[in-house]
């Protein structure tokens, strides 16, 4: 077999040009998630396929027909994850941390669902991902979604909707289920396919549905926010009471569902218009049932995940340009007596300019051409080692991004001649 190897449907490298803003939006993430006291952990990729169908669901679209399963070679069945609360809530339980115990936590990695690739819809696309253990709320409700609207401010990104609902208890949830699937036979004529098959295992993603020719059963529907239990009520309003204190805007939307089975009570959801169709940038929720359905000791616990394609998109269309670090230093060697010396050079230079970034051309070629090479890296200073400079141990500096004079010097002076050149 030969031919050119192709990529798999729907996983996309993250290339040099994109990654100032992916490290951009981790590396705010990362210094929000420590100012706000959550730790980072790492967890597998692959989990038994169990704990997907158990904690998400068996009748959503995610265990129905979005899951990479496999058998490994030891005949079990294995599971590319397809997002991560339910991988913090198995580590969290796996590792005996929920004995009375209180966590806030965040990760971040791929996660895989074979959804239909378009853009912002990946088969393996990235999250960041922070769950709170043991925490009953609603302090802890608002406070995520605080540190998610202070990364969109630390981000300078504006085109962001919160959207925020309550599903109440699994009772009151069953209750209004039953409601929701009277009312929903009583319109069936009006179902298209989809809903009528989830009439029957998981009515209230109907009201998720996103064709527009659902719109009026859906918008007639009995509402859930008119039948909280009454402390799902005082939760949620507790909530809100928060969020109005700490001027986050954000509109209460009863048909706000969440595709995932285990929510209770608060699910919110952070919505762009500068994205197109694929317009939910960060999402979460209250699971209080979830960590005892999968063996744990009883905890209450919530997270949300955002997604880092749809956000670094956004970044881009909103946000000033992000660049990438350009060289401080490139070093060009001309002739084969430069070569033989300048990772040497380059080595002590970096040892005494911690650091300063200094590039080395590898690969040789003219002087001329290096220097070009030396002007589009970005880089602030050349140091260029000829042959000439190479006989007397010297070394000439020059400016790449202002008129200012070249300079020359020994060897042993070059890092203190590049401090002073670039300061
Ligand atoms: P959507 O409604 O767009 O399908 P979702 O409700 O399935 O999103 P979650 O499971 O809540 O998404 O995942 C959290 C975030 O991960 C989403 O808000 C979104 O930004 C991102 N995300 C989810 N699925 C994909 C995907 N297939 N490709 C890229 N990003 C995704
Ligand atoms: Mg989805």
């Amino acid at each position: 077999m030969s031919g050119q190897v192709q990529s798999v449907r729907g996983m996309n490298d993250v290339l040099a040009e994109d990654m100032p803003y992916w490290q951009k939006l981790e590396g705010a993430a990362r210094e929000l998630f420590a100012a706000y006291g959550y730790q980072e952990v790492r967890v597998p990729l692959v989990e038994h396929t169990e704990l997907f169908k158990r904690s998400i669901g068996e009748f959503t679209d995610i265990v129905e027909k979005e899951m990479y399963t496999f058998t490994d070679r030891g005949g079990e069945s294995l599971t590319l994850r397809p997002e991560i609360t339910a991988v913090l809530v198995r580590a969290a339980i796996s590792n005996g941390m929920l004995h009375n115990q209180r966590h806030r936590l965040w990760t971040a990695g791929p996660a895989f669902r074979y959804e239909r690739p378009q853009k912002g819809r990946y088969r393996q696309f990235h999250q960041i991902d922070c769950e709170a253990f043991g925490y009953e709320g609603p302090d802890v409700d608002a406070e995520m979604i605080l540190l998610s609207a202070r990364l969109w401010k630390t981000l300078g990104v504006e085109r962001v909707a919160l959207q925020v609902n309550s599903l109440g208890t699994p009772e009151s949830r069953r209750a209004y289920r039953g409601l929701l699937v009277s009312y929903l036979e009583s319109r069936r004529g009006q179902l298209d396919e989809d809903s009528r098959r989830r009439l029957a295992g998981n009515p209230m993603r109907i009201l998720d549905s996103k064709n527009p020719a659902m719109r009026e059963v859906i918008d007639a529907a009995p509402r859930i926010t008119d039948h909280l239990d009454p402390a799902s009520r005082g939760h949620f309003e507790g909530l809100c009471a928060h969020l109005d204190a700490c001027g986050v805007a954000y509109t209460v939307n009863p048909r706000l569902v969440r595709g995932l089975d285990y929510y209770t009570r608060t699910v919110f959801e952070w919505t762009t218009d500068a994205l197109g169709a694929q317009d939910a940038v960060c999402s979460g929720g209250r699971y209080d049932g979830l960590v005892a359905q999968l063996g744990g000791q009883p905890t209450p616990a919530i997270g949300w995940a955002l997604g880092l394609e749809r956000v670094t998109e956004l970044l881009r269309v909103s946000g000033a340009p992000a660049e990438g670090l350009p060289p401080d230093v490139y070093v060009v060697l001309a002739g084969a007596r430069a070569e033989a010396a300048g990772l040497a050079l380059a080595e002590q230079w970096r040892d005494a300019l911690p650091g300063r970034r200094v590039v080395v051309h590898l690969g040789g070629g003219s002087l001329k051409s290096q220097l070009k090479r030396a002007d589009r890296s970005g880089a602030a200073l050349a140091v260029i080692l000829g042959e000439d400079e190479v006989a007397g141990g010297r070394a000439a500096i020059k400016p790449l991004r202002s008129d200012a004079p070249q300079q020359d010097c020994a060897w042993p002076e070059v890092p203190a001649k590049i401090g002073t050149m670039l300061s």
